[in-house]
């Protein structure tokens, strides 16, 4: 505590991302990035962008980007909040929808850390409901709450458990809940599980969150959207404008267009690190992991006689990253993001001398 800090500063409990080390031969298998480059087209446009244009200010509505996301899911452009990463259009969820004085916010137990984070920063109250005994989410355990929640928010696909809610049962804990906005983060949903913009037109409540930086492997450009009904978008957009004029630059909104124009690589890229987890699972089993089955570009795997952070440690030692969560319940899991096919060689070649050694 310095006395120059506010007074909340102290309380914060700051999100630790997956680390970004500079290490030789380095395979980097612990933030679920995407293992092939962003469409050649986004890189043209980036390209393209980076011009004399640069000294005038984006478009702060970044308008091009709405339209071109809500022609690719038969929304309206006012259905569309783009955002700085979809962290960042996370926080101003949190801000706009979360913070009802005396209510709390009902999440999983386990699911995407940095909710918990954005509640300490704007003091909301959390209710966590455990995730079943196999890890999925129940939707009976949201439907018929005790008291009206300040909202619901969960990962589909779950992270860091890669299992996904079917629509059905996202409709249904957003018909339970007509009051309150349903979050759905779907970051990993063009991995196998189904987006519940579908859902919209029945459930007003429900709000969609997306990233480019997983499925359109731009997480270095930072962009992410919310879609909701226009009046929830409404209220994003005014926290949003109380907050930062211009969360997107130019080469990203530039960038982010060109990769919706590009559904022919979208959908081919995101087909390869489908099979590649089908395969890697396989090769999991072979070993002797327990893998959840999942909808995501990573595998969240435990094995019965090895520990995962030994593993973890382990397998750093020969240059390949993962995550390790030492968190209750998944403390013995580890989170391994699909690389290509040879980044999954060379997983499980190491794993295998790593589990062999001592058993
Ligand atoms: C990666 C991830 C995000 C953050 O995405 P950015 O757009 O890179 O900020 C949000 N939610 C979940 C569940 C994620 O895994």
């Amino acid at each position: 505590m310095s006395r120059f800090w506010s007074q909340h500063v102290a309380g914060l409990a700051p999100y630790v991302p997956g680390e970004q080390p500079k290490i030789n031969n380095l395979l980097k298998l612990n933030t679920n990035e995407h293992p092939y480059g962003p469409s050649p087209r986004a890189l043209e446009a980036i390209r393209a962008g980076a011009d004399e244009a640069l000294r005038l200010y984006p478009d702060p509505e970044s308008t091009a980007l709405r339209n071109a996301v809500a022609q690719f899911y038969g929304v309206e452009a006012k259905q569309v909040l783009p955002g700085n990463g979809s962290d960042e259009v996370l926080a101003h969820v949190f801000n706009a929808l979360f913070r009802h004085p005396g209510k709390a916010l009902v999440m999983p137990d386990i699911t995407y850390s940095f909710y918990k984070t954005y509640c300490k920063l704007y003091d909301i109250p959390v209710k966590l409901v455990p995730l079943a005994d196999d890890f999925t989410i129940r939707a009976e355990d949201y439907i018929g709450l005790p008291e009206i929640p300040a909202g619901i928010i969960f990962a589909n696909p779950n992270a860091p458990t890669g299992l996904a809610l079917e629509l059905r049962d996202i409709e249904r804990i957003a018909a339970a809940n007509p009051d309150v906005a349903v979050v759905v983060d779907e970051a990993y949903v063009d991995f196998g599980a189904e987006t519940a913009i579908a859902l919209m037109g029945s459930c007003p409540n429900i709000v969609v969150i997306h990233t480019l930086s997983k499925s359109r492997a731009l997480a270095g450009m930072r962009v992410g959207y919310a879609v909701a009904s226009p009046e929830i978008i409404e209220g994003l957009i005014r926290v949003k404008d109380s907050f930062n004029s211009y969360p997107l630059d130019r080469l990203a909104i530039a960038a982010a267009v060109a990769s919706f124009e590009d559904r022919e690589y979208f959908v081919s890229s995101t087909r390869k690190v489908i099979e590649a987890r089908e395969t890697l699972t396989k090769q999991l089993k072979t070993l002797g992991f327990e893998v959840l089955p999942s909808k995501s570009n990573f595998v969240f795997a435990r094995h019965p006689a090895h520990g995962a952070a030994e593993l973890a440690a382990g397998l750093r030692s020969q240059g390949i990253l993962v995550r390790h969560f030492n968190a209750p319940r998944i403390s013995e899991f580890l989170r391994i993001t699909v690389g290509t096919p040879e980044d999954c060689t060379r997983l499980c070649n190491t794993l295998s001398e790593l589990t062999e050694k001592t058993s």
